[in-house]
């Protein structure tokens, strides 16, 4: 029977038919459902691309710090609570365009702290707030670079 080809598959609404997309009635490959297999492998990937074990002391793995628990806790609680709210549209909607807006959105609140907090008069807090808007910028200009490759760019 194979699986579905849709460029837009969309679940059935019926929880009977989970994984299962509507327009098609095929199976959606478990590598594009969000499992939670796949959800902790994305994020052990990200771990493990950022922090490399110490070459002083083979055999040990790499040392994550608790901030990276925290921000990998973070991304892992607002999945689990946007799942049962918004099923599976991400097989559907732009999350490229989605992700950039949320670049964006996080610009705004470096700005909006930095407002908040005495104003772009005050050195020490504007730093900080570049420092943080540049990796937005950062995210922006991968996400776009990411759309751009897929739709055939070198
Ligand atoms: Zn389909």
């Amino acid at each position: 029977m194979g699986n579905c080809e849709c460029a837009a598959p969309q679940e059935h609404s019926n929880p009977r038919y989970e994984g299962i997309c509507q327009k098609c009635s095929k199976q959606i490959h478990p590598d594009r459902l969000d499992s939670p297999e796949n959800v902790h492998a994305f994020y052990d990937r990200l771990a493990e691309s950022i922090f490399v074990p110490d070459r002083s002391k083979p055999g040990l793995p790499p040392v994550v710090p608790d901030l990276f628990r925290e921000f990998r806790g973070q991304c892992e609680a607002r999945w689990d609570v946007g799942r049962p709210k918004f099923g599976r549209r991400y097989l559907s909607r732009d999350n490229s365009a989605d992700g950039r807006e949320e670049s964006t959105d996080g610009g705004n609140y470096a700005l909006y702290d930095v407002l908040q907090h005495g104003g772009l008069q005050n050195d020490r807090e504007v730093d900080l707030a570049l420092e943080e808007a540049r990796f937005l910028y950062k995210a922006f200009e991968c996400n776009r670079k990411r759309t751009a490759k897929r739709q055939g760019s070198p």
